[in-house]
């Protein structure tokens, strides 16, 4: 076994791993914000039809690609014993709308000797005195894009890790296994993903996404989330008549960003289990502006005291001008799983024991985001998150070390024979 591979069944694993996703990451599948159909964008129905054709390929039954873009399949257990435990394994087609993700032409950097990785387009450089975990990664096999669009490793990784895992276990029916439910999902990145899956047809008693990051990564905490919108009603008059009856909606709204905490409670300045108020799109005339936020938090009580700080602060400001005119939306967008996982302990212990299993430590920290795990969990789908081996997700830079995909791979087939070996729990 070659020093850089976990296992020997990952090192087996590896070339089909990373011929599935070097396929998949040529398809763009970039989803796009304020959709008005599921999936938003088309490309995501085409990596659909490849992984229904590839899941019956593989033996899967119940192989189904439906009207919202959601693919299904099922690879029925073969352990008596254990009560016919259903588990599910989820991970997401879409790519980030926020870098460029048309004509991705990944590369395969074999034996990567460390150092900068200078990439053909666009100066693009990755380079591990900014990205520490590169740096572990000497003689592995790293995956870029050309330097100028995002890899798709988020989630294209998870989805070939799932494909390659359950493809190994259908091949190999003397390894025990539950019955596994595969899902791959449209629209995470628009915070969709979990909106149109239907929970009660799949049938799981719980799921695992393929959608973190550094190997060894199991995480069963994210952020609580809440957008805010706050809109400031001016009075809009031409200036040169405007003396005493101006009433700017842009200041207000410049005056309630500057009045938020900018030292502490920010996304650039907080780490860890900090949360945050952060403003992100300014948009207006002085007649009407609009300031969008996300407030995240790992405790419940205190993101609802960050939403109370935005609230306070806007209306003192608003107040100082009684012509000014507040409107404040805040929606919740989901909410951290800890609290529905802290219920089943055997879900988080099965992926920990799987992981181990493997050879590798597993890495607790909470996610500073969400997943499509945050909202299946509370829907009541309870779903921690498994590790990809893909990093600078959302960026030009975003890489992925063959070995770590194959290593997440082969946690796949172990934590169908933890499930099998568990049964109830
Ligand atoms: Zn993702």
């Amino acid at each position: 076994m070659a020093a850089s591979y976990t296992s020997v069944l990952a090192e087996s694993l590896a070339p089909d791993v990373l011929d599935r996703f070097l396929r998949y990451v040529r398809i763009d599948t970039q989803s796009r914000r304020d959709r008005t159909s599921s999936p938003s964008t088309p490309g995501q129905l085409e990596l659909g039809r490849m992984l229904v054709a590839e899941l019956e390929e593989a033996g899967l039954d119940d192989v189904h690609l439906d009207d919202n873009g959601y693919v299904r399949g099922t690879l029925a257990g073969n352990v008596a014993a254990g009560g016919g435990d259903v588990i599910g394994l989820i991970a997401h087609m879409d790519t980030s709308p926020d870098a460029p993700g048309h004509g991705v032409e990944p590369i395969v950097h074999r034996s990567y000797e460390g150092g900068a990785i200078e990439l053909p387009r666009e100066g693009t450089v990755l380079d591990p005195a900014a990205m520490p975990e590169l740096v572990d990664k000497v003689g592995h096999d790293i995956v870029t894009s050309s330097g100028d669009t995002l890899l798709g490793a988020d989630d294209k990784a998870g989805v070939a890790e799932i494909m390659a895992g359950v493809a190994h276990l259908a091949a190999h029916p003397g390894l025990p296994r539950p019955t596994l439910r595969v899902a791959f999902t449209p629209d995470e990145e628009i915070g969709e993903g979990a909106t149109l899956f239907d929970i009660k047809r799949f049938g799981a008693r719980c799921a695992y996404t393929l959608d973190g990051s550094e190997l060894g990564e199991l995480q069963d905490e994210t952020f609580s989330a809440v957008e805010a919108i706050l809109t400031i009603h001016g009075v809009e008059v031409h200036p040169g008549q405007a003396t005493g009856k101006l009433v700017n909606a842009l200041r207000l709204a410049a005056q309630i960003v500057a009045a938020l905490p900018s030292a502490a409670l920010t996304p650039e300045t907080t780490a860890d289990r900090d949360g945050f108020i952060h403003p992100y799109e300014l948009t207006g005339t002085t007649g009407k502006t609009e300031v969008r936020f996300i407030l995240r938090d790992f405790d419940d009580d205190l993101l609802a005291r960050h939403v109370a700080l935005l609230e306070q602060t806007a209306k003192q400001v608003v107040a100082a001008e009684p012509r000014a005119r507040l409107e404040l939306t805040v929606r919740e967008q989901y909410r951290n799983m800890r609290g529905v996982l802290s219920a089943v302990p055997d879900v988080t212990g099965a992926a920990e024991a799987a992981i181990r299993a493997e050879g590798i430590e597993p890495i607790r920290r909470p996610i500073r985001g969400g997943t499509d795990g945050s909202r299946l969990s509370e829907m009541g789908l309870p779903t921690p998150n498994i590790f990809t081996g893909g990093h600078e997700y959302h960026s030009a830079r975003e890489w992925a070390s063959v070995q770590d995909m194959a290593a997440a791979a082969a946690v796949v087939v172990r934590l169908a024979e933890v499930w099998s070996r568990d049964g109830d729990g």
